[in-house]
């Protein structure tokens, strides 16, 4: 059947982690809900029937956005807007901007939160693509405490992420890396990258990730490769490229050749 209401669930409204995180273990089949862009469709269609869901958006303090270090943290509650806007984003991991500033439209960019994003793992989506060639890591708390994943290692796949159930991200910490670019061909539509690539330009070396095309990142070793020899590497990173309605196989391996070497320049532009 049809339809366009979710089913019956829950709703939970702690306001803190630690409450969050307790309900989210105690309750069966409960889930985080944050700007609910993607989860909420996802349930009006009964793609997802979560029997609780678990409001973080009130949680005090989860949307700062800060300096660590040289470095940045981004609470999970962050939105693209917010992210597309930080001037400390801008200085310090522009890609991140970039990125932030490309995604959807401007209701999407003012509810969607940094962390819903990486939890749900869209192959489509374009933070996972900029927090894995900046080398950022995922903070995640549960009710066994606090870890915090490497964004390489993070992403396992089709929609699928290292969180365990019960787990929440509570923040992105990520290096300052002013020499970084994220670009995107869009799909016309919702906006979702067909293909993205995300590039940093550091003193250690160059780091080039594409998005969209196998359902996770995926690292493109660069290394000192002229800018002729950047398509072949990419071809020879992609196995397994995603083909459907919106573009074949080809036309996306194609795509990430040319992003690549758009990215690697704005990279470098802003490396100096
Ligand atoms: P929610 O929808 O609330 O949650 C998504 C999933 O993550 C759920 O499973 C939820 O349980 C889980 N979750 C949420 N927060 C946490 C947390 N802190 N810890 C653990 N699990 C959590 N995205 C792009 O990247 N690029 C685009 O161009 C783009 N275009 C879009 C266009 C449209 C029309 C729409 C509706 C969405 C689009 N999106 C796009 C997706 C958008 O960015 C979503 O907001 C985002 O993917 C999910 O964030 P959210 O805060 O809305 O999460």
């Amino acid at each position: 059947m049809y339809t366009t209401r979710p089913a019956a669930f829950d709703y939970h409204r702690p306001t803190s982690v630690d409450e969050a995180v307790a309900l989210l273990s105690q309750l069966d089949d409960a889930r985080p809900l944050a700007g609910g862009h993607s989860l909420l469709p996802a349930m009006k269609l009964r793609w997802s029937t979560p029997s609780a869901l678990v409001d973080i958006g009130r949680i005090p303090g989860l949307d700062a956005i800060e300096a660590d270090g040289d470095g940045l943290r981004i609470g999970a509650l962050a939105t693209h807007a917010s992210v597309a806007a930080s001037e400390l984003v801008a200085s310090r991991a522009p890609a991140l901007a970039d990125a932030a500033a490309m995604i959807g439209d401007r209701q999407v960019r003012n509810r969607g939160t940094i962390g819903g994003s990486l939890a749900h793992s869209d192959p489509g989506a374009d933070y996972p693509t900029v927090v894995a060639a900046l080398g950022a890591r995922i903070a995640i708390a549960g009710s066994g405490g606090t870890r915090d994943v490497a964004a390489a290692g993070f992403f396992t796949g089709l929609f699928a992420t290292a969180l365990q159930p019960g787990e929440l991200v509570t923040a992105v910490r990520v290096p300052a890396v002013p020499g970084s670019a994220y670009v995107k061909h869009k799909h016309p539509a919702s906006g979702y990258a067909v293909v993205g690539a995300a590039a940093a330009v550091t003193a250690d070396g160059t780091k080039l990730v594409i998005g969209g095309v196998t359902g996770v990142p995926v690292d493109v070793p660069v290394g000192p490769a002229s800018p002729d020899g950047i398509p072949a590497a990419v071809r020879g990173a992609l196995t397994n490229v995603i083909g459907d309605t919106y573009a074949s196989a080809e036309y996306r391996t194609h795509l990430a050749t040319v992003l690549a070497r758009r990215a690697l320049a704005k990279a470098s532009g802003r490396a100096g």
